[in-house]
């Protein structure tokens, strides 16, 4: 995709967003509570892809120019809902606190390091992926930093995708600016902004707060206001400035 008509598109949906107080119940008709929190049952397309269909479709013309490339790009992670992103928190939320004997809050601030809150999640908008090249022989975890950096197996992959990944629609999240707060720097985790950015603005007109208090999983009864407003800022909002 073209960068001009992108940023033409977001301007278009700012201008949205400022009449919405006007014309209150048609802010964001789109994007349901249910579904911001991966709790709906979205239409998701590509068998082993599951992402929105206007998603799909360019990630498969990236796909296509990436082979052209010489790089074959594997899906580790795509759509996740919110009671698998349940299973992945209170699977570690076990292993700290009980193997690792951690108190709940060193728990929690070990998992957030990675690992979202249930209902957080930009894998719950159908938008966003990690992604590794499938060419090189690689073995352990795919998902570390090191194997997308110099030396490493995802080098050239890596830097194909600084070079393109963007006339796709897709964008770095969590970036390796070292004044960003919140999750650490994931170089395999890309959203398809022209989708995730009406989502994202959609998600913050909501009351995670309250909407997270009703919520019952394994340490959320350790989780105070304070922590939550924190954690919106650092987590959710401190990602690539051009996501927002
Ligand atoms: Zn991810």
């Amino acid at each position: 995709m073209k960068r001009r008509s992108f940023l033409k598109n977001t301007a278009a949906s700012g201008m949205a967003c400022a009449l919405s107080p006007v014309f209150p119940y048609f802010a964001d008709p789109k994007y349901s509570t249910e579904e911001l929190m991966g709790k709906a049952d979205i239409k998701l397309f590509g068998e082993g892809i599951n992402l929105r269909e206007e998603a799909y479709n360019s990630f498969l013309e990236m796909k296509k120019a990436a082979y052209s490339a010489g790089f074959d790009i594997k899906m580790v992670s795509s759509f996740r809902d919110y009671y698998h992103q349940q299973r992945i928190w209170e699977r570690k939320y076990l292993n700290y606190t009980e193997d690792l004997g951690l108190s709940p809050f060193d728990a929690i601030e070990k998992i957030i390091e990675y690992s979202t809150i249930p209902g957080t999640s930009r894998h719950h908008w159908g938008t966003d992926i990690d992604i590794i090249d499938g060419f090189p022989k690689s073995s352990g975890d795919v998902l570390v930093p090191e194997k997308f950096e110099a030396g490493g197996p995802y080098e050239g992959f890596k830097l194909w995708l600084d070079e393109n990944s963007t006339k796709y629609g897709f964008y770095l999240v969590y970036t390796n600016n070292p004044r960003r707060r919140g999750f650490k720097y994931e170089p395999w985790h890309y959203s398809y902004a022209p989708i995730s950015i009406p989502m994202l603005t959609a998600y913050r007109k909501l009351n995670i707060l309250k909407l997270l208090e009703e919520e019952r999983f394994m340490g959320s009864e350790h989780f105070t206001a304070g922590f939550i407003k924190t954690y919106l800022q650092d987590n959710i909002l401190d990602i690539n400035p051009v996501l927002l």
